[in-house]
């Protein structure tokens, strides 16, 4: 039987409409959340992502603002900015879109926003708080991995949870969140040996590495609840081919836009998988629905009220 597919485009629809409702009821008593994005020059991607993001505020009716430093900027320059940031009342939320240019310090850069605004969660005090269960702000994608598991009512307590991947970003946050949630975690990496015996231990299996289908049928369990984490342009006519070959909308698509977006896991382990995410439409959606979650989430901390409403009962 092929894999129950996980829609992630409703999740975050339906957790947009829940932030939407929280914001209502903040603005009825006099607060606006706030999110400020910092874009530094010109990247082509990062304006996409960012204007997506601030579409995503409007929608949702938070504040936002852009701040758009050249590409000339200095370390000192942007350390300014955000000190202003930390001192805006107005803003609840500070994300510093990467990467940044060259001559900048992103390590001392990313520091400096006050915990309490970072909506990254990428901070080493909110990692801190993630690893010990404490609230804190959480990084979105791993976020929305867990959402995703949650609202699809994918047991977790007790279940062998595999995540390939060990970035800061992805991989480490959604072990520990996995391991909150009271799976049995491990993390695999590059030099992890029999990564596909390892993987098929897992009953939940997270795929964040960044190679366009490495997880084929071989690493899974079937049944296994597969997460793809993976975004990755695909070019190559051969990987195309690969990857879809037999999938008519793909080939029109491909032929038309000479590239693709592809996970890290191939599309034949929906034969095998008792539930996938989709590459687009999973993971990918609920990292903007996060993002806003968490701006609220800020808001709500930083103001003095609790957390413990609405969807932020779920998340953590
Ligand atoms: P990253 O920082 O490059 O980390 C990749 C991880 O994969 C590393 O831990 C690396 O191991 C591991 N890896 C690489 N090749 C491997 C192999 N052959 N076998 C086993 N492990 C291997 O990437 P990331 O930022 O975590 O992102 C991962 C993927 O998720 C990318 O495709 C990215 O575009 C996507 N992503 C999507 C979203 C979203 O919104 N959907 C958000 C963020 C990222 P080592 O540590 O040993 O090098």
């Amino acid at each position: 039987m092929p894999a129950r597919i996980l829609d992630g485009s409703k999740i975050a629809s339906d957790i947009r409409k829940e932030v939407a409702a929280d914001v209502q009821t903040m603005v009825a008593a006099g607060v606006r959340p706030g999110l400020a994005v910092v874009l530094v020059g010109h990247n082509p991607a990062s304006e996409i992502y960012v204007r997506g993001k601030v579409k995503a505020c409007a929608e949702v009716g938070l504040y936002s603002e852009q701040r758009t430093p050249p590409d000339t900027a200095t370390t000192a320059e942007l350390l300014a900015l955000v000190e202003d940031l930390n001192r805006d009342n107005n803003i609840d939320g500070i994300l510093v879109q990467l990467p940044l240019p060259p001559q900048v310090d992103s390590k001392k850069l990313l520091m400096a926003v006050d915990p309490a605004k970072d909506v990254d969660g990428f901070h080493p005090v909110n990692v801190g708080l993630l690893s010990t269960q404490r609230p804190g702000l959480v990084p979105c994608t791993p976020a929305g991995v867990l959402e995703i598991l949650k609202r699809s009512n994918i047991p977790i307590a007790g279940q062998e949870a595999v995540i390939v991947g060990r970035s800061d970003i992805v991989g480490k946050p959604a072990a520990m969140l996995l391991l909150n949630a009271n799976a049995t975690v491990t993390v695999c990496h590059s030099k992890t040996h029999d990564l596909a015996e390892v993987c098929r231990r897992a009953d939940i299996l997270v795929a964040a590495i960044g190679r366009a289908g490495m997880i084929t049928r071989d690493f899974v369990k079937p049944g296994a609840t597969v997460i793809d984490v993976g975004m990755n342009k695909v070019t190559d006519p051969a990987e195309f081919h690969h990857l879809f070959a037999g999938n008519a909308k793909r080939e029109e698509a491909f032929r038309a836009k000479g590239s693709t977006m592809a996970g890290d896991v191939h599309p034949e382990v929906a034969e095998v998988a008792g539930a996938l995410t989709p590459v687009p439409g999973g993971v990918g959606p609920l990292t903007i629905a996060m993002l806003m979650y968490n701006t609220v989430k800020a808001a709500k901390m930083r103001r003095g009220r609790s957390s413990g409403q609405g969807l932020g009962a779920r998340a953590q």
